[in-house]
């Protein structure tokens, strides 16, 4: 048995290293440096996406139950335009950025030139199983990198298909997919990489990030944590309970960034038990479990764990569970205790606890006694509470008025803060975590001041 492990051990290795060197070979022979092969690289995705759009949402389907319109929103359609963004500003991301010389370094310039890192590791999650894998992978092509992808295990078609798609349409000698779980992964993660991209869990992350540190590979580490939802009385309470069920319960609350749990004023809380109830029936239904639109659970194993949190809460709304489709209605919990399990782990499915607070500082004492959320959702027409909120906590991204709607702005970088993660990508943000801003200084030959040459005098310190 112990040989056999290490026989595939050995076998993962030896894949690991054959695809590493044939993708360092490319890199080094400047293939992926010029930027029409990489605009190319990025067309080929997007025919890709387009000319396979029916079976992507297929295979989301038997992952996750995801419907149609949310794969095409949140997967497909995302990662369109996010190809389409890129290949917008590719040139002027990629150009030489002058900054200013001081008088020191007169006559001469300055500049950041973006420069390629190599040979890239990007390590998928299930959740969003595409958007996810190929979302970096679009920054780290743009950007001039080798990569190999590995997708998530877990959302098996996806990662069938992915290994069967992208070989089609993309340059083998520089990207390469990687099926597998843990061995694989561990494999993979013994090499030394430019750089690895892994979004996941916190557990995985601390393993990833050791694994990088024999090399000193940098690692971007896009985690997740129980992002936080406050709510003000100056709300407008229909919208934001329309928001919050639409932001909680999309993929039936797999989504790193669904608010995890609410904070509101005790005062407010019935009325927004009531509104939240109510919207849950006007999206899903009377029963979201033979909804369409509404997902399934990744796994028997996450169904439990779900089932785990509830088995010690009174229950405000839904717990219905239909173990043999893996799904679970969305669910309400008033109050539940602090210590308890639901809140202390991050949820990651279709629970959602309401809790009461007497004040707004109440509630930011409670999310800064907890580790830094990757996201922070406030409801509030009040402006200095706004900026109370946000000069006084710390989250990966903050959104007022709404859920999750910042991630579909390109502007904004999208990365956690402390236990929610490192590093940020998106747009311009994921093109420069894929390059070294390689500084340059052009100086000029006239006008050499002899005063920084030795021999030292004291007449030179003074000028
Ligand atoms: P995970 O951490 O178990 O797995 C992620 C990846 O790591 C998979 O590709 C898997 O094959 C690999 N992996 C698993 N075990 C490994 C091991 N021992 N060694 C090496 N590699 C291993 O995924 P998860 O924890 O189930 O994912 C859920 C978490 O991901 C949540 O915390 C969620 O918030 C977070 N997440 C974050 C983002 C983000 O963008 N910040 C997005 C989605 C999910």
């Amino acid at each position: 048995m112990a040989d056999q492990q290490d026989a595939s051990l050995t076998a993962h290795q030896q894949q690991a290293t054959q695809v590493q060197q044939a993708l360092r070979a490319t890199f080094a022979a400047g293939k992926t440096r010029d930027l029409s092969w990489r605009r190319q690289q990025l067309r080929a995705l997007q025919a890709l996406l387009n000319e396979h759009e029916s079976e992507i949402t297929e295979a989301l389907h038997a992952d996750l139950g995801k419907c149609r319109s949310e794969s095409i929103v949140a997967e497909v359609g995302f990662l369109q335009a996010d190809i389409k963004h890129t290949l917008k500003h590719l040139e002027r991301w990629n150009k030489p950025r002058r900054v200013s010389t001081p008088m020191v370094a007169w006559p001469g310039k300055s500049y950041q030139y973006p420069e390629p890192l190599g040979t890239v590791l990007i390590i998928g999650a299930w959740n969003y199983p595409l958007q996810l894998l190929l979302a970096p992978f679009i920054a780290a092509v743009a950007a001039g990198n080798c990569a190999v992808l590995k997708p998530s295990e877990l959302a098996a078609a996806t990662s069938a298909l992915v290994a069967r798609l992208i070989p089609a349409y993309l340059d083998n000698d520089a990207v390469q997919v990687v099926e597998g779980g843990k061995d694989e992964t561990s494999a993979l993660l013994a090499m030394p990489w430019d750089h690895v991209f892994y979004t996941g869990g916190e557990t995985v992350g601390k393993i990833v990030m050791a694994a990088a540190a024999k090399h000193l590979t940098p690692v971007t580490l896009e985690l997740g944590g129980k992002s936080p939802c406050v709510v003000d009385t100056s709300t407008h309470l229909a919208v934001a309970a329309r928001r919050i069920v639409w932001g909680k319960w999309m993929n039936a609350g797999q989504t790193c960034i669904a608010p995890d749990y609410v904070l509101v004023e005790a005062g407010l809380l019935p009325a927004l038990v009531a509104a939240i109830k109510s919207e849950i029936i006007a999206q899903y239904g009377e029963s979201a479990l033979t909804n369409n639109d509404y997902g399934s659970i990744i796994n028997a194993r996450h169904l439990q764990r779900l089932q785990s949190y509830l088995a010690e809460q009174t229950l405000e709304y839904g717990g219905e569970v239909d173990v043999s489709a893996c799904r679970m209605a969305p669910t309400l919990v008033v109050n539940p205790a602090p210590d308890s399990a639901l809140m202390r782990e991050e949820i990651f499915g279709p629970i959602l606890p309401i809790v009461a607070v007497d004040t707004m500082e109440e509630a930011m004492g409670f999310i800064n006694a907890r580790p830094k959320p990757l996201a922070l959702y406030l409801f509030t027409d009040d402006k200095h509470l706004e900026e109370r909120v946000l000069a006084n906590t710390s989250a990966g991204s903050v959104c007022i008025n709404d859920t999750m709607m910042f991630m579909t702005n390109p502007n904004l970088p999208f990365g956690g803060v402390g236990s929610s993660g490192m590093g940020s990508y998106h747009g311009q943000a994921g093109f420069d975590t894929f390059s070294h801003l390689k500084t340059v200084m052009r100086r000029a030959f006239a006008f050499d001041v002899p005063f920084r040459y030795p021999p030292y005098t004291d007449l030179k310190l003074k000028i």
